[in-house]
C-alpha cells in the first residue's frame, strides 16, 4: 500500500474543550506520523477558501462561521492508506451515525461541531496540506 498525506484539523470545538492532546494522542496511537503542525484562528474568508466545495450548501454560513470561531489545528500527517484509515479513526460526519470508538462518537456534540476534519482523496490531501503549509515546513519521512 502507499504511503498516503491527509490533513486534519482539529477544530475550533476540540480546541476549545482542551481536546487536542487527546485527539492527537489517538491520532499517533493508530500509526499516523505528525509531519506538521501548528494552531491558527482562520478568518471567515479564510474558512470559506478552505470550504468552498460546500458553498452552496445550506450549511455553509454556519460550518464557516464555526471554523473561524477560535483558534484550530491544522495538522498533516502520514501513513500507508492515510485517506480511507483517517477516516474510518474519526468516523462518520454526524457523531450520532459514527461507529463507537471513533473519534467523532466518543468527541463529538453534533453534525457541525464535529472535532475534527480529514481530507477525502489523495489529491484533496495534498490541496489541502498546501493550503495551511508551504512544502519547506512539511518535515520529510526519515528513518531516524
Ligand atoms: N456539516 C454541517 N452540516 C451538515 C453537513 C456537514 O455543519 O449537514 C459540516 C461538518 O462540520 C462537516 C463539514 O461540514 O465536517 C464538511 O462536510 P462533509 O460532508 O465534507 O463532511 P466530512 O468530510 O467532514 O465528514
Amino acid at each position: 500500500m502507499a504511503t498516503e498525506r491527509t490533513l486534519a484539523i482539529l477544530k475550533p470545538d476540540c480546541v476549545r474543550k482542551e481536546l487536542i492532546g487527546t485527539v492527537l494522542a489517538r491520532i499517533q496511537d493508530a500509526g499516523f506520523a505528525v509531519r506538521a503542525l501548528k494552531m491558527i484562528t482562520l478568518s471567515k474568508r479564510e474558512a470559506e477558501g478552505f470550504y468552498a466545495v460546500h458553498e452552496d450548501k445550506p450549511f455553509f454560513d454556519e460550518l464557516t462561521d464555526f471554523m473561524s470561531s477560535g483558534p484550530c489545528v491544522p495538522v498533516v500527517l502520514e501513513k500507508e492508506n492515510a485517506i480511507a484509515d483517517f477516516r474510518t479513526l474519526i468516523g462518520a460526519t454526524n457523531p450520532d451515525e459514527a461507529d463507537e470508538g471513533t473519534i467523532r462518537a466518543d468527541f463529538a456534540d453534533s453534525i457541525s461541531t464535529n472535532i475534527v476534519h480529514g481530507s477525502d482523496s489523495v489529491g484533496n490531501g495534498q490541496k489541502e496540506a498546501s493550503y495551511f503549509f508551504a512544502e519547506h515546513e512539511i518535515v520529510a519521512n526519515r528513518a531516524a
